[in-house]
């Protein structure tokens, strides 16, 4: 996929990234509610589901051996190791849909992020921030299927990470989720009109 082909003649991506339970989920539902042209970049993990968890909607599940042989053919746009579990972006999904000008928002890790910062142009970055990491504790707790031990586990990852905001594009601290929700419109709706993203549409109106 060229630098040429993401962000200026096709659709572009949005990479969403905060430490677990900081409510991206929350978040990235509601926002992709509202615009039909922006779709929600399927990962693929070999994490087991988690109760309500859909095959092809939330994640494609998969074996370690398929995602390792993935891995091999040089399926992914990118992939982590996080808590055991393999995580990676299906690189030829990524380029049809963008190519076909959907709009992807992708719920990454920042060490994936980075991946595709490096090799792929034309992608906004957004981190979201908790309000505190006691009302972090409380979400993770709060989303009730996980052992405590694997809470502290989550919090200890999450300072690691909360210092990557640094080289994001934009910050959203999820305090009000309402809140929250409109920023991360407003991200988007500025970002799709960026004069360079509307070039090509531009010059059809003046043919
Ligand atoms: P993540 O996807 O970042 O792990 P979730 O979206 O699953 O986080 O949210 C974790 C928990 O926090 C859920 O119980 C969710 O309802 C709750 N939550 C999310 N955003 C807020 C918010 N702004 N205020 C209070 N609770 C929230
Ligand atoms: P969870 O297991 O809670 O769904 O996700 C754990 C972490 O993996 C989250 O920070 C999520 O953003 C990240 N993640 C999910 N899919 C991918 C992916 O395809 N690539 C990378 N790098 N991270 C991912």
């Amino acid at each position: 996929m060229s630098s040429e082909q993401i962000g200026k003649t096709h659709g572009f991506y949005i990479v969403v990234s905060a430490p677990s339970g900081t409510g991206k989920t929350s978040i990235l539902r509601e926002v992709i509610k509202k615009y039909p042209n922006m779709l929600f970049s399927v990962s693929y993990t070999t994490r087991p589901p988690r109760p309500g968890e859909k095959e092809g909607k939330d994640y494609c599940f998969i074996s370690e051996e398929d995602f390792r042989e993935r891995i091999f053919r040089g399926e992914f746009a990118e992939w982590v190791e996080n808590y055991g579990y393999l995580y990676g972006t299906h690189a030829l999904t990524m380029k049809k849909y963008l190519e076909e000008g959907y709009d992807l928002i992708l719920d990454i890790e920042p060490r994936g992020a980075k991946k595709l910062k490096e090799y792929y142009s034309g992608g906004v970055f957004v981190f979201i921030l908790p309000p505190s990491l006691g009302e972090l504790k409380k979400r993770l707790s709060r989303r009730g299927f996980e052992s405590e031990r694997m809470v502290d586990k989550r919090m200890y990852k999450a300072l690691d990470e909360l210092g990557e905001f640094v080289w994001y594009d934009y910050i959203i601290l999820n305090d009000k989720l309402d809140t929250a929700v409109n920023a991360l419109s407003s991200i988007y709706v500025a970002e799709k009109c960026k004069r360079e993203r509307l070039e090509n549409k531009i010059r059809d109106l003046f043919l």
